[in-house]
């Protein structure tokens, strides 16, 4: 099952970033910038794999893919405090309780698309054709 759930994320990607290109008239995608939070549940390295097989033959294929790591975080029940946690349902690293409930680090969100815009003279190449 590793890699479906990241190949899937990556398909609604590649759909949103079709549908922007239609409504904005651009044809290439230069730069995709995605925050995925450590409590989300996504490997970056399957999500990665994910958009390397997905994005060919798409506007995207040239895209370089920058993913941001939002550090998890979660509200202690017992120290009444933000906490940071590595892991959903992991244990309070203040006071080893496991009231934990996650607050930051649970986001997927596309940050930034940086795309190409030939009628505006923009050429930042980097190799290829
Ligand atoms: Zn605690």
């Amino acid at each position: 099952m590793a890699g479906m759930h990241e190949l899937s994320l990556v398909m609604s990607l590649l759909e949103l970033c079709e549908a922007e290109a239609s409504r904005g008239g651009f044809e290439r995608i230069d730069r995709i910038v995605l925050e995925v939070g450590a409590l989300s549940g996504i490997s970056v390295s399957a999500l990665r794999f994910s958009f390397g097989s997905a994005v060919r033959g798409t506007l995207a294929e040239l895209a370089e893919l920058e993913i941001r790591e939002i550090p998890g975080t979660g509200w202690c029940l017992h120290c009444e405090e933000t906490v940071p946690i590595s892991e959903p349902l992991r244990a309070c690293p203040a006071c080893g309780g496991s009231g934990i409930l996650p607050t930051g680090g649970t986001e997927f969100r596309l940050c930034e698309l940086v795309v190409r815009d030939d009628r505006a003279g923009r050429h930042e190449d980097k190799g290829g054709e």
